[in-house]
């Protein structure tokens, strides 16, 4: 896939998925900016891993629903690469609430990380993207099927498909792409409870959870000029669920 040479913007990118994602794409010639909230063990493993990595990358600190924050890692991919020809909005948060003990709290917690903060993103950054450029957001496979416990996260998620089906229409005749790619169950370094992984195993034809390379190859495609006629799309990596 050609992303060689591209300057990309990955959010959330010091674990699990987003990390994946980052990796594979200074893998294959990207230079890459990412981010995560916290300046823990996995940011400095990442940017350890990075450095032995041809290229420019690098890990900063940056809370996605801050807008002071958003504004800052925008300004830094302004000042290091001055432009970006992709950006992968994966940073996302999940909590498990019957509906009924649902805060209003924690619905905004988890609709600011999972929306407001892809819609403030791409909305900073419009002046860095120019035609041919690509827009990545990170979705979930449940937001279209609906799950107990989750109606904030599946509301989030659902909404980042109408934020990107409209951004399509809107963004498309300057020559921007944006797409969402929409991951079923992946097995990450958060572990999953042995009764949680059983079930999952049994919903999914393949019989397994997916691994974050396999959705970082599907983000690596659509960021890339081979998807150059995809735009506004749903692309679910989910096993066959
Ligand atoms: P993880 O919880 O493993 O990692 C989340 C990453 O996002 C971390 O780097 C975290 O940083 C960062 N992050 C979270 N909130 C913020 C924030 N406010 N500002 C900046 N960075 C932030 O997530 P996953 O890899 O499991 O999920 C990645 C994406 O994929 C999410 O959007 C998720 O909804 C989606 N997804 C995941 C599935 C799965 O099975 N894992 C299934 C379907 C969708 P820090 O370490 O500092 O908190």
């Amino acid at each position: 896939m050609h992303v060689s040479g591209k300057k990309v913007l990955v959010t959330g990118g010091s674990r699990g998925i987003g990390r994946a994602v980052v990796l594979g794409l200074a893998r294959a010639g990207a230079d890459v900016i990412t981010c995560s909230r916290s300046e823990n063990e996995f940011a400095t493993g990442l940017a350890a891993e990075l450095k032995e990595i041809p290229g420019e990358h690098h890990v900063v600190r940056a809370d996605v629903t801050s807008a002071d924050d958003v504004a800052a890692l925008i300004d830094e991919c302004r000042v290091r690469f001055g432009r970006l020809d992709a950006i992968v909005n994966n940073a996302g948060v999940i909590s498990h609430v019957p509906f009924a003990e649902l805060d209003l709290d924690e619905w905004r917690r988890v609709v600011d990380s999972n929306l407001t903060a892809a819609a403030r993103i791409i909305q900073a950054a419009l002046p860095l993207l120019g035609a041919g450029a690509s827009v990545v957001n990170v979705g979930s496979r449940v937001a279209t099927v609906g799950i107990p416990l989750r109606a904030h996260y599946t509301a989030a998620k659902s909404g980042l498909i109408g934020l990107t089906r409209s951004l399509a229409k809107e963004l498309g005749p300057r020559g921007i792409r944006i797409n969402v790619v929409a991951p079923g169950p992946i097995q990450t370094e958060t572990e999953t409870p042995p009764a949680v992984l059983q079930r999952y195993q049994s919903m999914i034809p393949l019989g397994r959870l997916g691994r974050p390379d396999e959705i970082a190859t599907a983000v690596q495609f659509l960021a890339s000029d081979q998807a150059s006629f995809i735009n506004g799309e749903v692309l679910n990596v989910d096993g066959g669920i």
